[in-house]
């Protein structure tokens, strides 16, 4: 029903996340009665972007840069190295504006199910970044979930051979949480992790 470059912009606009075959008609649809205003704004942006933007060769992030601008900062702590999954819970980090180290990206997380090992995953790179003098300690920033903390527990055993302090975050009751609202696993953690008042 539809010409073959709508169907096209459909079907690219239903690969997107959290985006099924009826929100990407409703997408282009919006986009193809704005034009001006947003469809071809939206073009040149996803071109300049595939051109300009480069995976970081230091620590994975995505940037125009290449060390990044995260890297290449010379304000930045090279002494503390935060390790997450993706690219996407750096830029989190970074939204709180309340860590000054470096990161460090692995690309996801060991996954027996999924087949996906150490290999398959920034580690090397990781240990090479670690065994350098000026790095001192190794926070392990990743997801409270099965695989984030498997590959906690590799990354842990990894690290034995490099002289640096290992940390994770603390899980445990969100800020402003109410502990009646909270599943028994957060709540178990919390206990498990409290500190001295
Ligand atoms: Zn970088």
């Amino acid at each position: 029903m539809h010409s073959p470059e709508i169907d096209r912009l459909i079907q690219y606009l239903g690969r997107l996340p959290g985006l099924g075959p009826r929100s990407a008609r409703r997408a282009a649809l919006h986009l193809l009665k704005r034009r001006d205003s947003l469809l071809g704004p939206l073009a040149d942006a996803l071109a300049e972007a595939a051109e300009a933007v480069r995976t970081c060769s230091v620590c994975g992030n995505l940037d125009t840069r290449d060390p990044c601008s995260v890297c290449a900062d010379p304000g930045r702590d090279a002494a503390v190295l935060c390790v997450v999954e993706e690219v996407g819970d750096l830029w989190a980090l970074e939204r709180t504006g309340s860590f000054k180290g470096r990161y460090h990206v692995l690309g996801g997380t060991l996954s027996a199910l999924e087949g996906v090992g150490p290999e398959d995953l920034n580690i090397a790179g990781l240990l090479n970044r670690a065994r350098r003098p000026e790095v001192t300690e190794v926070i392990l920033a990743l997801n409270a979930t099965v695989e984030g903390q498997t590959t906690a527990h590799y990354v842990t055993d990894r690290l034995a051979e490099c002289d640096v302090t290992v940390s994770r975050l603390a899980h445990g009751v969100p800020v402003g949480g109410e502990l009646g609202y909270l599943d028994d696993g957060t709540l178990t953690a919390a206990l498990k992790a409290r500190r001295p008042f």
